[in-house]
Formats: structure tokens, sequence, C-alpha cells
């Protein structure tokens, strides 16, 4: 590395702020480069679905740090600055307008993007999606403005958004392919939660629904035109389904790309100068024994430390639970662990279901492998140390509001 070394940081997100927070709290004192394409300092993502899109909380809530805190930290962030490619030859990467900057070691936290609608119409005005500030500006004028709106895709977004819409007086038509919102992550019983939630808040929910057509009048949308040619009236639609890891620099510059960038659990990526975080890193877990890309805060917050200590030689690997949260009306949830559809045989469930005050356990062979806990609150530390645990718990005991979580390991 040179005598005073560069480290540069591609995308200033939550992942890439953090590890420029990291690299100063871990003693760096060479130069530290951060570049991001949007035209802001790095911001929090989950107030855009929630209390930002509400009018409850300002823009400037929103933000990583304080306006000076680059300065003071020496923290060179670039806004506006999109990086076009990396020259690994050379150790350079290569900005937007053919600038070149050196670097000894390189972060890739550039994220991920909403996936597109694919069906006719879905250029027209009034198809919004949410990832950026600005959408969300835009969706809060949409509520505003509108009297019904249809969401597609009964994802975590998609139901914040739902929920907001609700809660700003709107008519809302929610459609989702599968039997329930959530299905895939959550299996029937806690997806139906959800879907009971959005029922008694009124949410006209279209479930095992194919969308066919945006409708639109002169551009603007009227509408959404289901397979089975019935129209939802709509002025205007938010689509949530999905994202993709924004991997284009990394798969361009030749390093191994698969769901995301792939990295060891230390976070280094397939060039041990290049390492990558948050939700674009496809990362090595030594806990769940597989690689694992997560899509959610903490794990932004999280892994720039471990991707920090690793670009200064020393040694970490990033072993956290994933861990997500999210805000729908009057009920708070927090999930720890992780399971695939099939990765577990029962789903225990501790607490008041119907009132929606309660703990779910997903467990394979008496072994807890994840928890939600659901207006029920401090209980992560004790859903993680169950999940560490690697006991079998006693089904009873772990259903029993009355047994504390804290005594079920032997
Ligand atoms: C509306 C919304 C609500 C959410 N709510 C929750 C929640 O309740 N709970 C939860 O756990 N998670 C939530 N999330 C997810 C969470 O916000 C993300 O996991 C987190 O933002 C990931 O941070 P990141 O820094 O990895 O990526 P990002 O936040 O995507 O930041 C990456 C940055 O890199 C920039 N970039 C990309 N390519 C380049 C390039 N070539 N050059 C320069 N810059 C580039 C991008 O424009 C972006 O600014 C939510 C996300 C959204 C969108």
């Amino acid at each position: 590395m040179a005598p005073t070394p560069t480290f540069v940081i591609v995308g200033a997100g939550l992942a890439g702020a953090k590890a420029a927070e990291a690299l100063r709290d871990q003693g760096f004192d060479g130069r530290i480069v951060l570049l991001g394409d949007e035209p802001h300092r790095p911001y929090e993502r989950p107030p855009l679905s929630k209390d930002y899109l509400a009018g409850k909380s300002e823009r400037e809530q929103v933000f990583v740090h304080p306006e000076g805190w680059y300065g003071e930290n020496d923290v060179d962030l670039r806004s506006g600055q999109a990086v076009a490619a990396i020259d690994r030859d050379v150790h350079q990467v290569v900005l937007a307008d053919g600038s070149r900057l050196g670097y000894d070691r390189l972060l890739l936290a550039t994220g991920s993007s909403p996936r597109r609608l694919s069906v006719p119409g879905a250029d027209a005005d009034g198809v919004h999606y949410l990832r950026r500030i600005e959408d969300s500006d835009q969706i809060k004028d949409t509520l505003a403005t509108s009297s019904r709106i249809a969401v597609i895709g009964g994802g975590w977004i998609g139901l914040e958004v739902a929920a907001a819409a609700r809660e700003a007086g709107l008519q809302v038509t929610l459609i989702e392919t599968a039997e329930l919102p959530l299905l895939g992550v959550l299996g029937r019983q806690a997806a139906q939660v959800f879907a009971d939630l959005h029922l008694a808040h009124d949410v006209d929910l279209r479930l095992q629904t194919q969308i066919a057509a945006i409708d639109a009048r002169q551009g603007k949308v009227t509408g959404v035109r289901l397979a089975d040619g019935a129209v939802i009236d709509a002025d205007a639609v938010i689509a949530g389904i999905g994202i993709s890891p924004n991997t284009g620099l990394a798969a361009d510059a030749g390093l191994k790309v698969d769901n995301g960038i792939v990295v060891d659990a230390a976070l280094r990526t397939s060039d041990p100068d290049i390492c990558a975080a948050g939700d674009v890193a496809n990362a090595a877990h030594p806990i769940l024994g597989r690689n694992i890309r997560v899509e959610h805060w903490a794990n932004a917050l999280n892994q720039p430390a471990v991707a920090a200590t690793t670009m200064l030689g020393g040694e970490a690997v990033y072993d956290l639970l994933p861990y997500f949260y999210t805000d729908q009306y009057d009920l708070g949830m927090e999930y720890t662990g992780h399971v695939e559809p099939g990765g577990y045989d029962r789903v225990v469930f501790r607490g008041d279901v119907a009132g929606r005050e309660f703990i779910a356990f997903w467990c394979s062979g008496g072994r807890v492998l994840a928890g939600m806990n659901v207006n029920v609150w401090d209980v992560t530390d004790q859903i993680k140390a169950l999940i560490h645990s690697n006991a079998t718990i006693d089904e009873r005991q772990l259903a029993d509001p009355g047994h504390p979580l804290d005594r079920l390991i032997g």
C-alpha cells in the first residue's frame, strides 16, 4: 500500500457511510473517498415507506450522519458521482465523466434497485417504485392527491405503502400473485397474520392474481388490468415486486457474481483488494453454513465494520444473524434468524396471535432457527440465544408465555 493509502467506497448509502465511519473508528488515517450517484449525503431508506412517507418525520431525520460529519472526519464525500468501471489492473475506478481515481483498497456498497414491471403500459405516468427519497416524495404527493391506488406486490414495501395509504384515507387494492402476502418469507401461518391485518384495515387484497397491463389515458394511469380481464381502477400504481443487487460494476470487472457480489465471511470479493457489503453482498455466513444476501437495514449497518477490518489487513468475520423489522398500522415486528421455505418443520406460536401480540418460532427437529416478535419487545437477545444454542427446546414451554424465554435452554 502507498504510504498514505487511499480507500475508495463506491455507493454512498447506509453501508458506504458506515464503512467510512468504521475505517476512522478503527484508526485508519489515510484518504477515504466515498462516491455516490445520488445527489444527497447518505440516508436511511426504512423511513421512506413509514414515518417520512406518512409526513410524520422530517427529511433531516433520514440522514446517516449530520452534514458536517464528513468534513470533520476527513471523508471526501462526492455526491452525484457515478462510478462507471473498475480498472483492477491499475487499481483505479473510472467515474462517469471519464476521470480516474486510484485506490489501495476498494469497497463496493452499491446496494440494489427495484425490479420494474414488464407489462404493457408500465411506463405510464403514475407508476411508482420506492427506493430513493425522491420516490418517497412523489408517492407522498400521490397519496395527498389521489383517492384510490393499486399496490402491486405483497412484500414488505408493498404492505408498508398500503398501510400508509390506508392511514391517509385512500382506497387501496393490493395485488399479489401468491396465495398470501409474504408467503415465501414467512410461511402460511405467519403470513396469514399480515393478510388479516390488512383485511382488518379494509385493504382490498387480490391474491393469486396476475396483472396483464397498466391501463392509461393520455399517458396517465387509470387502472390495472388483471389477467382475467377485470380492471381495478386506480389513480396511481405503486409496484414493490422485489429488488436486484447492483452488481454491474463488479461483473464487468470480472469479480465473482452470483445473486450479488460473492464474498467470503471477511467480506472479501474474489479480488483480495476489493470488499463488498450491504444489499449487494452475497456473503459466506459461518453460522448458517452457506452464502446469504440480506436485503435489510441491520446488515447494511453492521457488515461495514467487518469490511473495514478486512480492508485494514485485520481479521474479522461477519456472523451476525439476519435481523429485520417492519411497522404497519399499529403492528411492529422484528424478525431474527433465517429460514428457507421447506427448511423448517414447525412454527410454534407463543402469545395472542389473533390479538397480534405474540412471538413465532421457526423450528426444525426441536431447534429454533428464527423468531419473529410481533408487538412484543425486548426479546431479540433471547431469540438470538435460542438460535445460537442449537439446543432442542421443549415445544410446550416454547409456546407458553408463562415460561421465561431465557430459562428454555437446559
Ligand atoms: C422504502 C424502503 C424501506 C425499507 N424498510 C426496511 C425496514 O423496515 N427494515 C429493514 O430491515 N430494511 C428495510 N429496507 C432495506 C434497507 O433500507 C436496505 O437493506 C439498505 O438500504 C441497504 O443499504 P446499502 O447501503 O447496502 O444499499 P443502498 O441503500 O441501496 O445504497 C447504495 C447506494 O449506492 C449507489 N450506487 C449504486 N451504484 C453506484 C455507482 N456505480 N456509483 C455510485 N453510486 C452507486 C446507489 O444509488 C445508492 O445510493 C427498506 C428499503 C427501502 C427502499
